[in-house]
């Protein structure tokens, strides 16, 4: 059993405040592996305390000497990337060349991404040469940073390493169920040297640390991923010290596939909407299917469907991993009986346990059709490998299901008529739209609309999210 208790205040491992105890559970086995501690106010206060000290110093940094920092940041990264892989593929599940060649690949990305853009990046401009006004982008200051589980790495250094370019301080608390990535993240920061104080990182769970963080007075952003339940408690809790609050919620991504499509768009779809086993905020979890080829794209999906294998995290190869927890599993089965019992086609899987395994949260890739967009399965993010086939007849109708969710993060389109693409992407209402298996690059901005959050990490809409922008006036060049 690792004993990971510690939290990482004003740089240096530290005992918690209070014993307060908690196993994290290896979801491809049931057991435990390791022990944390949920923190309690007294450490958020200590972690807090810290940052603020840190930010009179730290804020008044070159951006030259903050990349430094980063680049050695980098280097260690690279150095760890296989501690960092079977952290990951231990504490969410994520099979090991999965977890290796994008999940723990995402955090070095990141790395690389801000690295790049923090070099161009101005953080004075003048106004315009007429006038004698000046412009500022300023550190907003302490920063409450929390993350979810299904995408550890990549939501740590989508907040944390932004933060640091920006010159902020600050207090992450990951994911209690999946926080062994994240500390790793920590010793690899400890390792680097930054100036003690500057990154905090205390464990706990949403009631306790995570209140403690959205409603402290002395933190000046919250920047969240996570679900959308969760956003809106931030929020509230946030309210009263006006903080700034930036959320990355959930997403029913719709996935239209039009006759013209791709030849394995079909395909392409079902991969995607399955990998990490269907815990993505953006899967493409309802695939809206043009009439005139309906029949032929349920017997490629679910042909597509069975071919995906389900094993433990620890193996290599392309199958997919367990689900993250109990709780999860359950509530998945849960939506899965609901499809059967509203009416929808179990197309493939279904509630059983996959062949040959026993133990652990485990689901068969799963596929309803006949699926109406009233249907639970429809409306809720199930966040697993579950997928729902609607069938459409025309371009406004395919637009108009799409449209009709609380959701707007990622939605996805396949067609090989480029006006058809441009204009049905313009009327998506989502932060993304991937045309036929376009991945974003790097530095490209990703959020929501609607319930899906209001924030944009990555490249320099990222950065922008860490500052405060000033004017000044009377200035003299
Ligand atoms: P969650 O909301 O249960 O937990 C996320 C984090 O918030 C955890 O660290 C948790 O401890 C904390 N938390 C929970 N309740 C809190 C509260 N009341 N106050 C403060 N903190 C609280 O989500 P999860 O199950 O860990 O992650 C899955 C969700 O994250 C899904 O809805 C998914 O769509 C979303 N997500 C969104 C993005 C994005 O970029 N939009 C990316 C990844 C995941």
């Amino acid at each position: 059993m690792l004993d990971k208790r510690k939290f990482y205040i004003n740089g240096k491992w530290v005992e918690p405040a209070e014993k307060n105890d908690f196993e994290v559970i290896n979801p491809s086995n049931e057991d435990p592996f390791a022990i944390i501690s949920l923190g309690s106010k007294k450490d958020t206060d200590n972690a807090v305390k810290s940052a603020k000290k840190a930010f009179e110093t730290w804020k008044e940094t070159s951006k030259e000497e903050r990349l430094e920092l980063l680049e050695k940041l980098l280097a260690v990264y690279k150095k760890r990337f296989g501690e960092m892989t079977e952290a990951i593929s231990l504490e969410m599940g994520a099979p090991m060349d999965w977890s290796s060649n994008v999940q723990t690949a995402s955090g070095q990305a990141h790395l690389e991404d801000f690295i790049l853009r923090l070099k161009d990046f101005k953080f004075d401009e003048h106004f315009d040469q007429k006038s004698n006004n000046h412009i500022y982008y300023e550190p907003i200051g302490v920063c409450g940073l929390i993350t979810p589980w299904n995408w550890p790495i990549n939501q740590i250094a989508l907040k944390v390493i932004p933060a640091f370019a920006t010159g902020c301080t600050m207090i992450l608390k990951p994911s209690e169920i999946a926080p062994i990535s994240g500390m790793l993240f920590a010793e690899m920061i400890d390792e680097v040297g930054f100036p003690k104080g500057v990154f905090n990182l205390v464990n706990g769970d949403g009631e306790g640390v995570g209140t403690q963080i959205s409603s402290h007075p002395d933190i000046d952003m919250v920047s969240f991923t996570g679900s959308t339940r969760a956003g809106r408690l931030i929020s509230k809790n946030a309210a009263e010290t006006i903080k700034r609050v930036c959320l990355e919620l959930g997403g029913k991504g719709g996935n239209i596939v039009f006759a013209d499509s791709y030849k394995d768009a079909v395909r392409d779809g079902i991969r995607n909407v399955m990998s990490n086993s269907g815990q993505s905020c953006d899967a493409p979890t309802r695939m809206l299917v043009e009439k005139s080829i309906y029949e032929r794209a349920v017997d490629e999906a679910v042909d597509e469907a069975n071919k995906i294998k389900v094993d433990q995290a620890s193996k290599k190869g392309d199958h997919i991993g367990p689900v993250i927890s109990k709780t999860q599993y359950d509530k998945i089965i849960n939506l899965i009986e609901s499809g059967i019992s509203e009416g929808a086609t179990l197309a493939a899987g279904g509630p059983e346990l996959p062949n040959g395994l026993n133990k652990g949260y485990f689901i068969k890739p799963t596929i309803f059709t006949n699926v109406t967009n009233e249907m639970r399965i429809a409306k809720e993010e199930i966040f697993g490998p579950v997928l729902s086939i609607i069938p459409f007849e025309n371009e406004d109708e395919a637009v108009n299901i799409v449209n009709d969710t609380s959701y707007g993060l990622g939605n996805y389109l396949q067609t090989e008529d480029k006006e058809k693409a441009h204009r049905v992407a313009k009327k998506l209402r989502s932060g993304c739209v991937y045309i036929n298996g376009n991945a974003a690059d790097a530095g490209t901005p990703f959020g929501g609309y609607r319930q899906s959050g209001n924030g944009r990490e990555g490249g320099v809409w990222g950065l922008e999210e860490y500052l405060e922008v000033k004017t000044v006036t009377g200035w003299k060049d």
